[in-house]
């Protein structure tokens, strides 16, 4: 075995007696793709570098967060700042209100914001504080959208109407209350509604799903569930931690301008650090303790270090220039696999996911589209590994484009894809 190997095993033998899977999320073992991780130890812009001194250009970006690229500089600079005082405080503090202010400045139709420590976190409030306000216990999510590993959203469409938990330890009737549609489908859509809307608290989206390869919906679509919703007064959440401030400032929200009763953030609005967040109209948050009766609390919640990431990529991201390159990068890409035999892309904005091409080439828009086509993935991520370039190691996980991204970055990409 090649020295880097052994070392690189011997490492994630260690790993695995330390930890189940020799993880702390799951998708990081790469048992999509075979082999065992590699062990990062450093990261600068568009790459990052393993234990045994292999650079890769990386695609994955920490699977969203980090849209400026790894360790920018100014975000560093603000760290080390951030650092010399204190790193917990327990009190109130003005970075969490400035990001805050931020936020609603830009993002008109909220009031108010609550941070939490992680996108998990933000779904799981925003689904009890839509039930408290509606008094209903049921939830409608989609087939093939990930809202976090909370028990109510760890489930999956089975035939028609029955759920089962996709995971064990979840009570049967946790996942009794959530119901499970197919995307891109209004009738069906409706059927529930009709069936099921008096008991109904809320419905939850990903707008763009991201989580089972990338499934852009059709407006329509969108508008259908905003009026079903509206109609029966049923809240509607759109989770948007992972297009939060990724598809411009004001997310996939302002894109189709389509406004939910809570949105829920993740991943970039930390810059890199453990944040969450959820946010909504006055009425609605006042419900939230200590104003409310819907308990949500942490104590690490705000941490002012992990708010002064989030701060500053926002205050970057807030111009507006970063997205005009992303989407100068995601074009880019997009031409260069334009006459790929073997493969296709699906992409919004930053967020791309590569395929196996279908005979007839439009958008996939469900998770049934997507099931049957994994068995791809495998000999494709082990060619761009060999060629030094890391996404995402599963079929179902998207890739990112960053600001730290050149455009002979995401050439490289495409020149790997049209030789496989
Ligand atoms: N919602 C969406 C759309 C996500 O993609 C994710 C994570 O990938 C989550 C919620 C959960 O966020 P976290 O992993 O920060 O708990």
């Amino acid at each position: 075995m090649a020295k880097s190997l052994e070392k690189t095993s011997a490492l994630f033998k260690r790993a695995l007696a330390a930890s189940p899977g020799g993880v702390h999320s799951p998708v990081r073992a790469f048992k999509h793709v075979g082999g065992n991780p590699f062990f990062v130890k450093s990261a600068q812009g568009n790459s990052i570098v393993d234990t045994n001194n292999e650079t890769y250009l990386d695609f994955c970006m920490a699977f969203g967060p980090l849209i400026l690229g790894h360790n920018h500089s100014e975000i560093n600079a603000e760290l080390h700042d951030a650092l010399d005082k204190g790193w917990s405080y327990g009190t109130a503090e003005t970075y969490s209100l400035e990001l805050a202010e931020l936020i609603k400045e830009r993002i008109k139709w909220i009031d108010q914001i609550r941070f939490v420590n992680s996108g998990t976190e933000a779904v799981m409030s925003a689904l009890r504080l839509a039930r408290a306000v509606t008094g209903r216990d049921q939830i409608l999510k989609f087939s093939g959208c990930y809202h976090g590993h909370v028990d109510s959203m760890l489930v999956a469409a089975g035939s028609g109407m029955a759920t089962e938990a996709q995971s064990s330890g979840v009570r049967k009737d946790t996942v009794q209350n959530t119901l499970v549609a197919p995307l891109d489908d209004e009738k069906k859509a409706s059927e529930i509604f009709t069936n099921y809307s008096k008991n109904l608290a809320c419905v939850i989206i990903e707008i763009i799903p991201a989580n089972y390869g990338l499934l852009p919906q059709r407006r329509e679509f969108l508008k259908h569930i905003k009026y079903l919703c509206e109609k029966n007064d049923v809240l509607l959440i759109f989770d948007e931690v992972v297009t939060g401030f990724r598809l411009g400032f004001g997310g996939c929200t302002e894109l189709f301008d389509i406004q939910p009763d809570i949105v829920t953030w993740g991943k970039i609005i930390g810059g890199g650090f453990p944040v969450g967040a959820f946010a909504a109209k006055k009425e609605l948050m006042q419900r939230i303790a200590p104003l409310g009766n819907v308990y949500q609390a942490g104590t690490l919640s705000a941490n002012p270090i992990a708010m002064r990431a989030g701060l500053a990529t926002l205050k970057i991201l807030s111009s507006g220039e970063i997205y005009t390159h992303l989407e100068a990068l995601g074009t880019e890409l997009e031409d260069r696999l334009k006459s790929n035999q073997r493969y296709s892309l699906q992409r919004a904005g930053s967020i791309f996911w590569i395929h196996p091409k279908l005979e007839k080439d439009q958008p996939l828009r469900t998770a049934n589209a997507v099931d049957q086509l994994h068995e791809y993935f495998p000999e494709m991520f082990s060619a761009l590994r060999k060629a030094k370039i890391y996404i995402p190691p599963s079929p179902y996980e998207v890739g990112f484009l960053s600001a730290a991204h050149k455009k002979e970055d995401v050439i490289a990409l495409a020149e790997v894809l049209n030789k496989i």
